[in-house]
């Protein structure tokens, strides 16, 4: 147990490891990782590990675009493991009015740079037979997505960032931020304090339950995301490009010689962290197979394998929603020494690398590198936010991930 840092990172997920990386590689701050658990064991390695790089704003194509060099670049700049597969996807509009939305997608996507253009059905199937033309409107394809073993991601930047001088530290929940005249002083842990006059609340699902422990509120709810991964699948070949059906909200994509899905269901559950034990395990939270069985019917037509495909794995995490659907990045508003890395709004994992670097700059330098201001706590004002009205526009953020009106 250590008595000081200069940084305290709480939570050892994908944000907070890859922000004590950037940390501890950037500077010769004192970082400290603090884990209740095992290290990025809870919401992060049982993400579906898709790189989507056609995000809804220049910002974050931006960072994901970042994001996505050095997760190709992870191995040979970190030193650790990541396997990841460059198969592009196939956004698919079976509505007249969300082929609306993808030449909307061109459009941005172009601007950027990104190999993205529109393909016929017959096209679409050719790239991944397991793809059906029926009933499809339009189908765009992005060259530039990917997708990787999410398992391997929080762990690898936990070890490299003790390979760089960081202290881990699993198995110790922060209980409380010590904060004195508006400004960190450190926290109380399970196994005592530490000193520190900056501390970052990367705590994922429990975010909000650690900053209001100490009286800082935070705009962002905790919701299930669960998916299925199949029994190897003929011709299931890792090349092929994802799929993902934007009305449905469901997703595929190759895994281990079968295939990998989820949803993003029309009524999300939202959850209280402090209704469960102070020692729950994300590995113990109850699934509902049901739901993905319900959206596998919806899109038989397209994707018929889904409900034939015999499933090897069904697992899911906690992450966090926030109402306008982007993250929460940067200082708090209130006390010095704060910052929050959450609201990952399902798509933390992939662009963890890209915002772990620019966080760990703002916290560095005093100034974010590029503007952050859509990415701040400080765009919902000064609150309070009832939770009804946060729940009713997460839920719909949610169930809208990929644009369909
Ligand atoms: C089924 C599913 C599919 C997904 N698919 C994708 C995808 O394709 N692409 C993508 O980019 N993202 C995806 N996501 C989202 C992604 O998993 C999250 O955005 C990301 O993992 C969030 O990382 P995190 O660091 O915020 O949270 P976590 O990985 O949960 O890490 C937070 C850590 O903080 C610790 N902690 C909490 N409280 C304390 C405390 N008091 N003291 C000390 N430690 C504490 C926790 O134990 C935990 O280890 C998916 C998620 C799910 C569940």
């Amino acid at each position: 147990m250590i008595e000081s840092a200069d940084v305290i990172v709480i939570g050892s997920g994908g944000l907070g490891a890859a922000t004590a990386y950037y940390l501890a590689t950037r500077s010769t701050r004192r970082v400290a990782i603090l884990e209740r658990l095992e290290i990025g064991s809870q919401t992060s390695p049982r993400a579906a590990g898709m790189v989507s790089c056609l995000r809804k704003s220049d910002l974050m194509i931006s960072l994901i675009k970042m994001a996505a060099t050095r997760i190709k670049q992870f191995s040979a700049d970190i030193g650790q493991p990541l396997d990841w597969v460059q198969s592009g996807s196939l956004k698919v509009a079976r509505r007249v009015v969300d082929a609306e939305v993808i030449q909307d997608d061109l459009l941005r996507g172009r601007s950027h740079g990104l190999d993205v253009e529109e393909i016929s059905p017959d096209a679409a199937h050719r790239l991944n037979p397991f793809l059906q033309t029926t009933g499809l409107a339009t189908v765009m394809r992005i060259g530039d997505d990917m997708y990787f073993n999410p398992a391997q991601l929080a762990v690898g930047f936990a070890r490299a960032a003790q390979g760089n001088g960081a202290v881990l530290l699993p198995n110790t929940a922060v209980t409380r931020i010590l904060i004195a005249d508006g400004e960190v002083m450190g926290v109380e842990t399970t196994r005592g304090r530490i000193d520190a006059p900056i501390v970052v609340d990367a705590a994922g699902a429990w975010t909000r339950q650690v900053a209001e422990a100490s009286g800082i509120q935070v705009p962002l709810v905790t919701t299930a995301q669960q998916l299925f991964v199949t029994e190897p699948v003929p011709d299931a070949r890792a090349e092929l490009p994802m799929v993902r059906i934007m009305d449905a909200a469901v997703y595929m994509r190759p895994c281990e010689g079968g295939f990998l899905w989820g949803v993003y269901e029309e009524s999300p559950r939202f959850f209280d962290m402090n209704d469960f034990d102070a020692n729950f395990d994300i590995k113990d939270l109850p699934l509902d197979a049901e739901v993905l069985w319900r959206y596998a019917r919806d899109v038989e037509a397209q994707l018929p394998v889904l409900l034939k495909a015999a499933v090897r794995e069904h697992r899911g995490g906690l992450p966090t929603m926030t109402a306008d659907g982007q993250h929460i990045i940067g200082p708090a508003r209130t006390i010095r020494g704060f910052y929050f890395a959450s609201g990952c709004n399902v798509a933390g994992l992939s662009i963890a690398p890209a915002l772990g670097d620019v966080l760990a700059a703002w916290i560095v330098d005093g100034v974010p590198p590029i503007d952050l201001a859509p990415l701040s706590v400080d765009r919902f004002g000064a609150g309070p936010w009832p939770d009804d009205e946060l729940i009713t526009k997460a839920a719909w953020q949610y169930r809208h991930f990929y644009g369909a009106r």
